[in-house]
This record gives C-alpha cells, structure tokens and sequence, in this order.
C-alpha cells in the first residue's frame, strides 16, 4: 500500500514544518481512520494515531480532529491526546480544553431538533438498512448500509421533509444526509482553530465533501490534502488512509528539524 508522496507534497510539507506555529488539522473517519460500516468500529491507523501523539509533544505545534462526529463519538473512536483540540458535528461543536463552553441550543433550535428527527424517523422506519443518528445540533440518516436503490429513495425522501423546516442547515456527504439547527461548516471550525492557536501555516487533510469547505480556507504555505478520489479544492492528493500514515511521519521528521532551526 505505500506508494511514494509526490516531491510537490513533500516540498509543500517541509516549507509548511519550517513555519513558525504549526496546526495539523484532520479529518477522522476516512482520512486517520479507513472507512468501515459501522461507525463504531472506526479506528484511526496505529501509524498516523502514533504520528499524530508526536506531533502534539512537539514546540510551537498543535493538532486537531475535525469530524462530522459528534464530539462524544469521535473520542470514543479517536481516543485523541488531551492536547489535541477538537471540532465535532461539522463545527457545531468544539473542545479548546477544559475551560470552553459546552454547546447549548435555544428552545427553537430544540423544536427544529425534534421535528426533524421525527421526519428522519419516519424515513428510517420506511427504507430498511438506513439509521437514524442523534447528535447533540443535528439530526443524520445514515444510508450505507442499505442497498443502493434503498438507499437513493431514503435520500430523497429525507430531503424534501427536511427543506421544509425553517432553521435547518442541511449538508450532504459520502451516505449521509445531515441537518444541523446550527449553522457550521468544516471552514468555520479550521478557521477558528487557526485564530485561537495563532497558527502561521496549517495543514488539513480530509476525504469527504463536507472537508472541501476547510479545504477552501487554504493558502501556501498552508497544506491541503485530499484522501481519495473525487473533485476537491486540495492541491495535493494521496490515495488512501494508508498513505496519510507516511504524510504524517514525513511531517514528524520535517517539523523536528523545523522547530529546531
Ligand atoms: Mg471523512
């Protein structure tokens, strides 16, 4: 699986490690983590979970995890490092440390909760093989699972309740179609991680459309990676989870010499 990283990556890689504040931003399911049925089984790669520990002990140098997840699911699978922030639920949600507020929904971003949940319910119970996942902002149907004609009508079905509610942001990815009552995207979240870390370049990797809008907030010497095929903003493609692995050793070794020189 080790194919070699392009010489572009790789000298984008060691300009970006040489930067003074360095935040290494990712994606979990898909990027640290291949892609699995059940979301629960996901586990990030030994290799880039150890590249990662690394990277958060080194000066000047701060990780994150930027997920659809919602924050309490993605540290049951990610098992981050206390010192790796995280963004869950597309943004909706942050931890900054200890002292961050948590999130709290108005009583009408609650009741634009419930009745969608109620419309996605309705759908699930209609297309055998879909699921229902609540998260603390938004409400997801989840089609992988079912086959694929099954799957398409769910989609549909789902979408044309949803737009019908006032209040709610609606995003699609790889067999999952999310509502969120709060307005937040993978940009937003990388941007904000960018300001309160002070980062003079950031690195983010993603492999979902949903990624494209953090993919979107780069500028040289800032590194962005696409993981997969697929249409992307990225200026730099690897193929696989596996491939990540060696884009993060790579980077443990440049950022090394970089907080050195
Ligand atoms: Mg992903």
């Amino acid at each position: 699986m080790s194919e070699t990283l392009s010489p572009e990556l790789l000298s984008a890689l060691g300009t970006a490690a040489a930067t003074d504040t360095l935040l290494v931003a990712l994606d979990f399911d898909g990027t640290m983590s291949p892609l699995v049925d059940r979301a629960e089984d996901a586990r990030a790669l030994p290799g880039s979970a150890a590249a990662l520990r690394e990277l958060a002990q080194l000066p000047r140098t701060t990780t994150a995890l930027i997920s659809g997840r919602a924050l309490d699911s993605l540290r049951l699978v990610a098992s981050p490092e206390p010192e790796t922030l995280l963004i869950g639920s597309h943004g909706a949600e942050t931890w900054t440390g200890p002292d961050g507020a948590p999130l709290e929904l108005t009583p009408s971003q609650a009741e634009v909760l419930r009745r969608a949940t109620d419309a996605v319910q309705k759908v699930v119970d209609a297309h055998p093989g879909t699921l229902l996942e609540l998260k603390p902002a938004g409400v997801v149907l989840h089609t992988r699972t079912a086959d694929t004609d099954t799957a398409e009508s769910a989609a549909t079905a789902a979408r044309s309740a949803l737009t019908a509610i006032e209040g709610a942001h609606l995003s699609a990815g790889k067999n999952v179609l999310e509502l969120s009552v709060v307005q937040a995207d993978k940009g937003r979240g990388l941007q904000s991680l960018r300001e309160l870390t002070g980062a003079t370049a950031v690195i983010f990797a993603g492999d979902d459309v949903t990624d494209e809008h953090a993919l979107k907030t780069l500028t040289a010497p800032d590194v962005g990676i696409k993981v997969g095929s697929g249409d992307t903003a990225a200026d730099y493609r690897i193929t696989s989870p596996e491939q990540l692995v060696q884009v993060l050793r790579e980077l443990v070794t440049l950022r090394r010499a970089g907080v050195r020189a």
